[in-house]
């Protein structure tokens, strides 16, 4: 069986503790879920090892250290210059406290170390400081200056970055290169329609209650993508999102059935028509009710086993896709290449 064929299932989370939420919420109004965070990361790598589930984890750069004074000492000389000063999490980092013990919010050696245990699990960086590509005020320049910092302190974890997976979704086309420039080699785009386009800007209330919607009926398509066109003209892969996974939410219960019902179709198409489904949350969106949208994750993994067994579904990081499918276009160009000689000896034989 040609595996390369097959139908890919990707699994991508974003792991910012507070950094990705500190403009929006205080600790106090957000402290279950983010506390629920440090529980649901061992319990997804548990469920992850026994099913062998690949999965990419895309973390922000301040989470790897474990105080507050090798932070501090990280902080590079240029800064992003956001109009809107309360985006930027050097503005807050004078407010945390001094290592992971005192302050479970703002470090997290101790997660990383754990995903760093289990087999097939790809750490992607969030960004140094949970850059925000498309806010007014920061430049390319500011972004490289993060992304290197990035790079620098995953490495000292002895990890190597080759995934981008950008704050709140904000894609800049124009930073992209930079990525490929640093090593970086695939990021997760969003879903291809205007429902889920990022603008930087606030999404109107209309576009948020039909997004709401669309996960529960499907209202914008399955999103699921044919491989061999993820390669980009440039030469950077984007793996885009199928769906954000929503966490089980008390008061949607009854709605449940109809979200599961949703991804499971998706997947199910990808699987039948060997194409890609990328499902992505957050572990603190799981922090609130960590039994029920466990139970809810078990049941789609549950699902992808089936469909692994039926139509050889494989499940597989953002990373592993890249061997594949960087592997892939580099055959193309062989055989063009052989083809071109084959021409050129053709033509050298007609001459003769
Ligand atoms: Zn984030």
């Amino acid at each position: 069986m040609n595996r390369r064929k097959n139908g890919k299932f990707v699994i991508s989370l974003d792991l910012e503790l507070n950094w990705g939420v500190f403009d929006v919420f205080t600790i106090e109004q957000y402290k279950e879920n983010l506390l629920g965070a440090r529980e649901a990361v061992p319990q997804l790598l548990k469920l992850f090892r026994k099913h062998n589930i690949h999965a990419t984890w895309g973390i922000v750069g301040f989470l790897f250290f474990d105080n507050k004074k090798d932070l501090l000492k990280e902080v590079p000389d240029e800064l992003p210059n956001y109009d809107d000063t309360s985006l930027s999490a050097y503005q807050h980092i004078e407010q945390i406290g001094e290592n992971e013990i005192e302050d479970p919010f703002h470090f997290g050696t101790q997660l990383i170390n754990q995903i760093k245990q289990v087999p097939n699990q790809e750490i992607a960086t969030h960004t140094f400081s949970h850059y925000y590509c498309l806010a007014k005020g920061q430049c390319a320049k500011q972004f490289e200056v993060d992304l290197i910092k990035a790079i620098e302190v995953a490495k000292k974890h002895n990890i190597s970055i080759k995934t981008i997976i950008f704050p709140r979704n904000q894609i800049n086309p124009d930073y992209l290169s930079i990525c490929k420039s640093h090593g970086v080699k695939l990021y997760r785009g969003c879903e291809k329609h205007w429902l889920y386009k990022v603008t930087g800007k606030q999404d109107s209330k209309f576009k948020r209650v039909i997004r709401l919607m669309d996960s529960y009926m499907n209202l914008s398509g399955h999103h699921v993508y044919v491989l061999d066109d993820l390669v980009q003209k440039d030469g950077i892969i984007d793996i885009p999102s199928s769906q954000f996974l929503r966490p089980y939410v008390k008061r949607m219960s009854v709605m449940e059935s109809l979200k599961l019902r949703r991804i499971k179709a998706g997947m199910e198409m990808a699987a039948k028509e060997r194409k890609l489904y990328h499902l992505w949350w957050h572990p603190h969106n799981f922090g609130a009710d960590l039994k029920e949208s466990m139970n809810m994750l078990g049941e789609i993994i549950t699902y992808y086993q089936r469909l692994n067994e039926q139509y050889g579904m494989e499940s597989v990081s953002m990373g592993e896709l890249a061997n594949t499918l960087l592997k892939k276009s580099y055959k193309v160009k062989h055989d063009e290449d052989s083809n071109e000689n084959r021409g050129v000896s053709h033509a050298i034989n007609q001459m003769a």
